[in-house]
């Protein structure tokens, strides 16, 4: 269960990061949890659970991807 443990606190510091604001557009940015296409050492695909900072510049753009 050590990878559930590592990935709780990779939530916590993702947290702690809240509330940045965009420098584009001065709104606060929002994280959104995507799963990006990893290639793993074996060689095989794998998807990894990513937060991406987003705010009304990029949301389009997160939503469609
Ligand atoms: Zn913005």
């Amino acid at each position: 269960m050590a990878k559930k443990q590592s990935f709780s606190d990779k939530v916590r510091k993702a947290g702690m990061v809240f509330g940045k604001v965009c420098p584009t557009c001065g709104e606060a940015m929002s994280y959104v949890k995507r799963l990006e296409p990893v290639k793993k050492a074996s060689g095989s695909l794998g998807f990894k659970d990513t937060m991406v900072p987003t705010c009304k510049c990029n949301i389009k753009e997160v939503q469609e991807a």
